[in-house]
C-alpha cells in the first residue's frame, strides 16, 4: 500500500456563530458554538488516509483534552500517530468567529505546533520509508525545510501547500517538487493575478505546480509539458471548507500510486468536489470506494 507521510499542525477550531461578529470593546451573544478537530497537516492526513494509503503524522498535540480529541480523530481515520508528540501545554487552537453573512475573523494559536521546529528521532526514517511527504506552513518554517531537505535525500516527493502564504526560502523550493497554491496563494507568491501566469511564474521555482481555482478545477503545469486544465464536477456547494486539503491528499496518494497525471488530477477533483457537498473540513472528506464511485458516474 501506498505509504504516505504528513508533517504539520493539528489544530482544535474553535467556531463560533453570531448574527455580527463584535466591535472592539464590544459583547455580543452568540448562536451556536462547535469544537471541529482541524489544521492543515491533520486534514490532509485524513484526506490521505480516506483516499487509500497508509499515512503517518508527524508533529504535536498538548496534553490537554483537546490533545486527545486531536490524536483519536487521526487515528480514527486510520492515520498513524506514533510520531504525533504529546508536548507540556496546550494544543493548537483556531478561535473562529462567523456571522450572518458568512464572513469570518480567525485567531490562531499555534500552541503544541509551534514546538514542532525541528524533526525529532525517528521522523527521518519514517520520511525515508514514504512515497510522498506532505507539508504545509502551518508549523515552524523551519523543521518544514527539515523535512523536504529529509525527503529529498531519500529520493521521496515532496508536495508542499503553500498555506498560509509566505515567502518560501530558496532551499525549501529546492526540495520541493509539487506546489499546490489556491488562486489567492498563487498570487501573494507571484504578485500575477492571472492563475495562467502565476503558474508559469511559480514553475521557475519547483519541477512542478497544481493552481486550485475554487468551482472553476484546477491548473496543472510541469517543465517541458503542455498545461492541463482540469475542470471540477458541477455540484451544488454545501460547505468548501477542506475542500484543498482533500484534493491535496487525493492527488498525492494518486500520484504515489503511479496514475497519469490528468487521471490523478480528475481523480483529486472527484474527491474535492465530494467534500463541498458535505459540512465540514475532515469530517466531510470521502473514502477511496465514493472517489472511484464519483469517478465512474
Ligand atoms: P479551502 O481553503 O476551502 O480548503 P482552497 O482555497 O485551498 O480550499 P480551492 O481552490 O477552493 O482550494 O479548492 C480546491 C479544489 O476543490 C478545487 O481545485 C476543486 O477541484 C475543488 N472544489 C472547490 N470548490 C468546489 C466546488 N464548489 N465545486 C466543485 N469542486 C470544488
Amino acid at each position: 500500500m501506498t505509504h504516505i507521510v504528513v508533517l504539520g499542525s493539528t489544530n482544535m477550531d474553535l467556531v463560533t456563530y453570531v448574527t455580527k461578529a463584535p466591535q472592539r470593546g464590544e459583547t455580543v451573544t452568540g448562536r451556536e458554538f462547535h469544537t471541529i478537530p482541524g489544521g492543515k497537516g491533520s486534514n490532509q492526513a485524513i484526506a490521505a488516509a480516506r483516499a487509500g494509503a497508509t499515512v503517518s503524522m508527524i508533529g504535536a498535540v498538548g496534553n490537554d483534552a483537546f490533545g486527545v480529541r486531536l490524536r483519536d480523530t487521526l487515528e480514527h481515520s486510520g492515520v498513524d500517530t506514533d510520531f504525533l508528540r504529546t508536548v507540556e501545554g496546550p494544543s493548537g487552537t483556531a478561535h473562529i468567529v462567523v456571522d450572518d453573512e458568512g464572513a469570518n475573523s480567525i485567531v490562531v494559536i499555534p500552541g503544541a505546533n509551534g514546538t514542532v521546529d525541528h524533526l525529532s528521532p525517528g521522523d527521518e526514517g519514517v520520511i525515508a520509508s514514504a512515497d510522498a511527504l506532505l507539508l504545509q506552513l502551518e508549523i515552524p518554517l523551519r523543521a518544514v525545510v527539515a523535512g523536504a531537505e529529509a525527503a529529498r535525500r531519500h529520493g521521496v516527493r515532496t508536495v508542499l501547500t503553500p498555506s498560509p502564504a509566505q515567502p518560501l526560502p530558496p532551499e525549501l523550493l529546492a526540495a520541493t517538487e509539487l506546489l499546490v497554491p489556491n488562486e489567492d496563494e498563487a498570487v501573494t507568491l507571484t504578485g500575477r493575478t492571472d492563475p495562467r501566469e502565476a503558474a508559469a511564474a511559480l514553475l521557475d521555482l519547483v519541477p512542478e505546480v497544481v493552481v486550485t481555482l475554487g468551482a472553476t478545477g484546477s491548473l496543472y503545469l510541469a517543465r517541458g509539458t503542455e498545461p492541463l486544465v482540469i475542470p471540477a464536477p458541477r455540484v451544488t456547494a454545501v460547505d468548501s471548507t477542506g475542500a484543498g486539503d482533500t484534493f491535496v491528499g487525493a492527488l498525492t496518494v494518486a500520484l504515489a500510486e503511479e496514475k497519469p497525471v490528468r487521471e490523478a488530477l480528475s481523480w483529486a477533483s472527484a474527491a474535492a468536489a465530494i467534500s463541498v457537498q458535505r459540512a465540514g473540513a475532515s469530517a466531510s472528506m470521502p473514502y477511496r470506494p465514493e472517489i472511484d464511485a464519483q469517478c465512474t458516474a
